[in-house]
């Protein structure tokens, strides 16, 4: 559990075609793309963290994304 609390455990994805935010598992974020949100969608742009304005404080987070990983 250390770290926990310091590192961001998401970062914040996006779909091309949408404007809907995806969580991505900042493992697989730090690695090649493709990314798949924690709901299983695709994400074409990983930007910044989850828990901050462009995942869950975006206009349209996922809500699957966002149940699975609440910050
Ligand atoms: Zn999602």
């Amino acid at each position: 559990m250390l770290g926990v609390m310091t590192n961001p455990a998401h970062a914040a994805g996006r779909d091309q075609e949408s404007e809907r935010a995806h969580a991505v598992p900042r493992e697989a974020a730090d690695g090649p793309p493709p990314w798949v949100a924690v709901c299983g969608s695709p994400v074409a742009v990983v930007q910044g963290s989850w828990a901050g304005r462009r995942g869950l404080g975006s206009a349209a987070p996922c809500p699957e994304c966002a149940r699975r990983a609440p910050g």
